[in-house]
């Protein structure tokens, strides 16, 4: 068989796929997940160096078909996508290529970027989410994420400030990857940001303990959506986006020492 026709058989199993898969009569444990494609992405390749960022997400639906249903699905107006997305086996499957905007992070904003999907790329993590029973994330699916992003990150030369969640760029609207995503164990492996206990602040914190210093800390590192001098109802959503990815623990919108002091240390250490 010649090249070329080799190359119209692949397109057209992966064409046969994704109309079973549309049409929801496919099991997925009998096929191969590498060859699903979504169509959702915009036509004009992008350079290289436009891609910049990684934006980590979970995909909070009841089940991967259903997932992966929506990640494909053409028709309608809220057409989504990803480039990857890693099942709780730790299965990848690549659904859009680099050089090409998905749609996974909508409205959007980190320091003086907007609409991120231009200059990021996508990663969906299976996971029931808080709507429909927020899971742990798996090791195998933790473990192959990290393979992949040391990957992109290498290739794209990514740095690890620019390795973010989708509740960082679009804080009012989102909550994933959520307080259950491993952001330490990231950092143990050279993805992302994280913080030091012990190069904490030894400044007096409480008297610096306000509102305003806050979220200056948070516009420094990169986040938006507010004001740095007037406070609103939307502060709530910026403080629990903020704790559920370095306080895990405390995910009440409440600006106590700890998510304060962590803030000031992320902030000290943002270069000019
Ligand atoms: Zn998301």
């Amino acid at each position: 068989m010649s090249h070329y026709s080799t190359k119209i058989m692949i397109n057209f199993k992966e064409i046969f796929i994704q109309i079973l898969v549309i049409l929801g009569k496919i099991n997925f444990k009998y096929m191969n997940f590498n060859t699903l494609k979504s169509k959702n992405y915009s036509k004009i390749k992008r350079k290289p160096s436009k891609i910049k960022f990684l934006i980590i997400h979970y995909t909070g639906m009841q089940s991967k078909r259903v997932s992966i249903k929506k990640l494909m699905n053409f028709k309608g107006v809220n057409r989504v996508s990803c480039h990857y997305f890693i099942d709780r086996k730790g299965e990848t499957i690549q659904m859009v290529d680099d050089d090409r905007v998905a749609w996974h992070a909508g409205k959007s904003r980190w320091k003086n970027f907007e609409n991120l999907n231009d200059n990021s790329i996508g990663i969906e993590l299976e996971n029931k989410g808080h709507e429909f029973g927020y899971e742990e994330f798996t090791k195998k699916q933790i473990n192959k994420l990290v393979k992949l992003c040391v990957n992109l990150k290498k290739k794209y030369k990514i740095k690890n400030s620019c390795i973010l969640g989708h509740s960082d760029v679009s804080p009012l609207r989102k909550k994933d990857p959520g307080e259950k995503f491993p952001w330490k164990f990231l950092k143990k492996k050279g993805i992302g940001n994280w913080y030091s206990k012990s190069n904490s602040s030894k400044k007096n914190i409480q008297k610096n303990l306000s509102r305003n210093f806050f979220f200056k800390n948070l516009f420094k590192i990169g986040y938006r959506y507010f004001s740095k001098n007037i406070s609103s109802k939307k502060d709530t959503l910026l403080v629990r986006a903020f704790q559920s990815r370095y306080n895990q623990n405390k995910v009440d919108g409440l600006i106590d020492q700890k998510t304060f002091k962590i803030s000031h240390y992320l902030a000290s250490k943002v270069k000019k």
